[in-house]
């Protein structure tokens, strides 16, 4: 198992794929001058289904997350998922994408096993759109959700990012629009892990501010099974319920002492914490002919060192070398 010295155990995984990316929002990478992994660094498609297996087989893993960077980037996507669906114990399989290319690969990736997905929408509105991810390509995340409902990657759950006077206005149209559709809308605060360092805590939208925005069109109740549990979102039910909404408070409101995830870069290095500054290197060991035990010796002890929490409210908080597209979201 993957334990820590506070007694949590990861069991989801995230595994970042690619660094690249097709948009460019703005609170995560810079316009251009970002330096890409080179293609020799990044794991091989069996490179990463070694890896999962061993995480899944061996270390507990019950879940795990295809991210990026954007993940449908990755030509050998499909059968990443497929052969992590042949593992036992079966994980749970999730993506998490901008959504650009899911109207063509949603019906695959079904197919192949994957379970869910969560996609980035941060505006319904086009230009605001271009304003965020400096890209047009507002009509092809609005096909990529749709196909992935009727592909039956469902719950659809949405992502979304408030950037002060650039889309906070639209967090109620947010989730009308997501309730008409059936998606489980999740906001995020916004959190210090752009490539270029922009991020000002005096500017970021918080959780309560959300909150309260929604609260003007919405009657919003603290849902009642919510033990929060390792889930970061908190969720709240909307006009009485069924239906929720999540806000995943990093910031001002963090989960770390619940937190119950390991990461996997698309280079091979396990973080015990988005905002770990060390790693550790298993794709040199792979590549220098470890065996299992020893991969999964040095995974545990990766884990084993993880801190009580990420601090990112701290005086002395420090932004990690690598950006979020690098890490894997
Ligand atoms: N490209 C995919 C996407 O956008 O969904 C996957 C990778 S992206 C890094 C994963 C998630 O992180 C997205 O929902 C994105 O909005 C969010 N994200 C990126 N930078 C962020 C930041 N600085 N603070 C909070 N969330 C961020
Ligand atoms: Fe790309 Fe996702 Fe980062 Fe936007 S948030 S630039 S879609 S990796």
């Amino acid at each position: 198992m993957l334990l820590d010295t506070f007694g949590r155990q990861a069991v989801d995984l995230r595994v970042s794929l690619t660094d690249r990316c097709n948009l460019r929002c703005t609170y995560c990478m810079p316009e251009q001058g970002l330096q890409w992994l080179a293609k020799p660094d990044l794991l091989t498609d069996e490179e990463i289904v070694r890896l999962v297996t061993l995480a899944v087989r061996d270390l507990g893993v019950r879940e795990v997350r295809f991210t990026g960077g954007e993940p449908l980037l990755r030509p050998g996507l499909v059968g990443i998922v497929a052969a992590c669906a042949e593992l036992a114990p079966r994980p749970e399989l999730s993506l998490t994408t901008n959504g650009i290319g899911l109207a063509r690969t949603a019906t695959a990736l079904k197919a192949a096993g994957l379970d869910r997905v969560n996609v980035s929408l941060d505006t319904l509105d086009t230009e605001t759109f271009h304003t965020l991810s400096r890209r047009h390509r507002h009509q092809d995340v609005l096909d990529g959700l749709a196909a992935a409902e009727a592909a039956g990657l469902t719950p659809v759950k949405v992502n979304s990012v408030l950037m002060r006077d650039v889309n906070d206005h639209e967090a109620a149209d947010l989730l009308a629009w997501c309730l008409e559709r059936g998606y489980e809308l999740r906001f995020i605060e916004q959190m210090p892990l752009d490539a270029q360092h922009g991020w000002d805590r005096s500017k970021m939208v918080t959780a309560e501010e959300i909150l309260e925005r929604l609260h003007a069109r919405f009657r919003l109740t603290p849902e009642p099974s919510a033990a929060r549990g390792a889930a970061p979102a908190e969720r709240w039910l909307v006009d009485g319920g069924p239906a929720s909404v999540g806000v995943i408070a990093s910031v001002t409101r963090p989960f770390c002492r619940a937190c119950d995830r390991t990461r996997l870069t698309a280079d091979g290095q396990v973080r015990n914490c988005l905002f770990a500054t060390g790693e550790t290197d298993l794709r040199a060991a792979l590549r220098s002919g470890a065996g299992d035990a020893e991969l999964a010796e040095l995974w545990r002890t990766a884990m084993w060192g993880k801190k009580a929490g990420a601090g990112i409210d701290n005086p002395e908080f420090l932004q990690p070398d690598r950006p979020m597209s690098a890490i894997g979201g």
